[in-house]
């Protein structure tokens, strides 16, 4: 068994949405709940690779957690939460400038204790090494969270999860979710091979190139098969990602978004995020309404949290009525 601390509270729930599949005259639709993680606050796929990595984190006696995202990262958010919980100091570095108005997950990461380093995205990589040096120095025994916690460790978070699905013994054809860092797509892609799930499993891009994506979740699941003991070699053919949503962007929230999220809202009460899930339930709904996915089969959407992000601006903006 892989060093894990528990941090979320499972398994998730697995709910249908009959009255989103009536409205889309579409297939049926479950959901998986992982925006009810619960334990870091607000939850969110984050909260089962930080098990695994923060783990590793104590293996190393680390005092001090260091990562690095966007400004309304959820990823960063529940990293302070983490830190919070368990004692320990934690650094993030943001891309973008320091806002006047802390919102959303911003608001959040400051509630939680964390200091901030602003940063471009472009000499990330050279401030995350600053700050870390730093902190060293300065004896903190920092330990560093890659972008997403998507490494080889925190992937074990969803290999897990797909175990955990499928002991909850819904028969579903294709499992959908917002993917971009790619942990979260190459732990379920193994947990699938792991555990016999027989189903597709279709990433929807939130940023990169699909074929970008292929590549790095292939090699993030052969990583991460080698950590359980197990090597298996992942091919990209065998990865199934879409980049047909990306628009105009990584965090620009447009129509397809912003209807996504209403129809989730006012059909089932389920709330969505303006960057991820919004984005992979309106390729969800594009894909019902062009009868790729269709009446008679079962698909279930990933839900991966991110909703302290409607709070956030820009989109605060764009949602109001
Ligand atoms: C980080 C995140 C994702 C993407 O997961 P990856 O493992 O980075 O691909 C999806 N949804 C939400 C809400 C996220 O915060």
């Amino acid at each position: 068994m892989m060093p894990r601390v528990r941090l979320a509270n499972l398994p998730t729930p697995v709910e249908t949405l009959p009255r989103l599949s009536a409205a889309l005259n579409g297939p049926v639709i479950s959901i998986k709940r992982d925006d009810l993680t619960g334990g870091l606050g607000f939850s969110g796929n984050k909260t089962r690779k930080l098990e695994f990595v923060y783990a590793e984190a104590l293996a190393n006696s680390a005092k001090t957690l260091i990562t690095v995202g966007s400004v309304q990262s959820n990823h960063c958010r529940q990293t302070a939460a983490l830190a919070a919980r368990f004692g320990l100091d934690c650094i993030l570095v943001l891309f973008g400038r320091d806002p006047d108005e802390k919102d959303g997950n911003l608001l959040l990461d400051s509630l939680f204790g964390a200091s901030v380093v602003w940063t471009g995205r472009e000499q990330y990589k050279e401030t995350l090494q600053q700050v870390f040096d730093q902190a060293w120095t300065d004896g903190k025994r920092p330990y560093l969270i890659p972008l997403g916690a998507s490494n080889a460790v925190g992937t074990l978070g969803y290999v897990y999860a797909m175990k955990e699905f499928i002991e909850q013994g819904l028969d579903v054809d294709t499992i959908i979710l917002a993917s971009s860092s790619c942990g979260t797509q190459a732990g379920l892609v193994l947990g699938a091979r792991m555990f016999g799930f027989k189903g597709e499993i279709l990433g929807i891009s939130i940023d990169h190139p699909a074929e970008k994506m292929r590549s790095r979740i292939a090699a993030l699941a052969t990583e991460a098969s080698e950590r359980i003991g197990q090597k298996i070699i992942f091919d990209p053919d065998e990865v199934k990602v879409n980049d047909d949503f990306i628009g105009p962007g990584y965090a620009v929230m447009t129509d397809l978004e912003k209807n996504a999220i209403e129809l989730f809202a006012r059909k089932e009460a389920i709330l969505l995020d303006p960057v991820y899930t919004g984005r992979a339930a309106g390729g969800m709904i594009d894909h019902i309404n062009r009868k790729i996915l269709h009446q008679g089969q079962h698909i279930l959407f990933w839900h991966t949290g991110g909703v302290p992000a409607l709070f956030a601006q820009p989109y605060q903006d764009i949602l109001q009525p």
